[in-house]
């Protein structure tokens, strides 16, 4: 079938807009016409090089739609059924997804890097040329071939674009406090960084009763918005994260017990490491450029039992998780409709990253038309 996309046709841009073959689904694989995407950070690494992925490819791996075909073997949905996508489809029987950690899975991360589905291959062409996926999903168009297990199944009153966000940014925020570090009432948190992961973090935090909640962004109107969000104090970071860390202490009364960072870049996490108080933890979340190293005082490890707990995807297992998030969606217990700034077209993609990366975006949305 022929749909719209956005292709990112080498690492570095442009992204063009053009009319795709999308093949049938094959084997344990679901056609999903998209309703919503959302704009990742993670799709401007890819189209910046900050994570490399094969190109011409269709990005965005943020989505929500409704079933329109299935492929052979396929019993998890059935046409019609809305579903939530998932850029982690476990294969359920590896090591990792054996051990529970399903978001590991050690069949599905070697087969993302192809820019194929799970065997490897394409099921998208642009003049006959293969065109590649991006992280088995590629959202930014108006349809997409998918595996199976990226598929959960949702209630049909969930908004397309809330799917979408819980696809991949808002769980990798609130797995990161409720799942990664297990956050309890109570306990003093900092979100350091207050981009869309970041405050989906905080949402998390304060629907679990933290207290109190440190924001920390570079940018006084990202605090401003945190405050809004529920943040109950607010630290303007500066050029020294030891300073930054220090404000971040008297703001908690003594240092945090878990300090969430979602910037990606080595000082921010040298930030959330410094921030912490004794058995405190620096929930790493952003992804850092590969060569990037990071400095710790080691001293402070043994002698407060600081720890470094990495976050990938908020520890999220998608078929155990996404109802329950939806659930307080739905209860307004985590509102994260607060967290869509911009709705777009599929055109607008380009102009997405532009207010993306101005930091004038918190989460935008590319509004697909799709089912009606
Ligand atoms: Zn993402
Ligand atoms: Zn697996």
């Amino acid at each position: 079938m022929k749909i719209r996309g956005v292709v990112l046709e080498q690492t570095g841009g442009p992204l063009t807009p053009a009319e795709l073959e999308l093949a049938d689904p094959g084997p344990e694989e679901v056609l999903v016409r998209l309703g919503a995407s959302g704009v990742c950070h993670s799709d401007w690494n890819a189209v910046d090089g900050t994570a490399e992925t094969p190109c011409p490819a269709v990005l965005g791996h943020e989505g929500g739609g409704v079933v329109e075909a299935v492929g052979a073997g396929v019993s998890r949905v059935a046409v019609g059924d809305h579903v939530a996508l998932s850029w982690t489809p476990s294969c359920g029987t590896c090591e990792e997804c054996l051990r529970d950690l399903p978001w590991h899975c050690s069949t599905a991360w070697p087969a993302m890097a192809t820019g194929g589905l799970m065997d490897g291959t394409t099921r998208l062409t642009l003049g006959g040329e293969p065109v590649y996926h991006y992280s088995f999903l590629s959202t930014f168009a108006e349809a997409c071939v998918v595996p199976e297990r990226s598929c959960v199944r949702i209630e049909a009153d969930v908004p397309f674009e809330i799917a979408g966000l819980v696809g991949c940014g808002v769980s990798t925020g609130i797995g990161a406090v409720w799942r990664t570090a297990r956050v309890r009432p109570g306990d003093r948190v900092a979100i350091v960084g207050c981009g869309g992961v970041g405050l989906s973090a905080l949402l998390a935090a304060k629907a679990v009763g933290a207290e109190p909640i440190v924001a920390v962004d570079a940018a006084a109107s990202k605090l401003e918005f945190a405050r809004e969000l529920g943040a109950d104090r607010v630290v303007l970071a500066g050029p020294n994260p030891e300073e930054t860390a220090e404000a971040v202490r008297v703001e908690s009364g003594g240092g945090v017990d878990y300090a969430i960072e979602a910037t990606g870049r080595p000082e921010a996490m040298q930030t959330a490491f410094l921030s912490t108080r004794q058995r405190g933890a620096a929930v790493l979340i952003g992804i850092p450029r590969a060569d990037a190293v990071l400095e710790l005082p080691a001293l402070t490890i043994p002698r407060m039992e600081r720890r470094v707990l990495g976050s990938i995807y908020g520890s999220t297992w998608p078929e155990r998780d996404f109802a329950k998030t939806f659930e307080l969606y739905r209860s307004g217990r985590l509102p994260l409709d607060k967290l869509i700034t911009h709705r777009l077209p599929l055109d607008g993609v380009e102009r997405a990253f532009e207010l993306m990366r101005a930091g004038e975006a918190v989460r935008v949305v590319l509004d697909l038309g799709g089912p009606a």
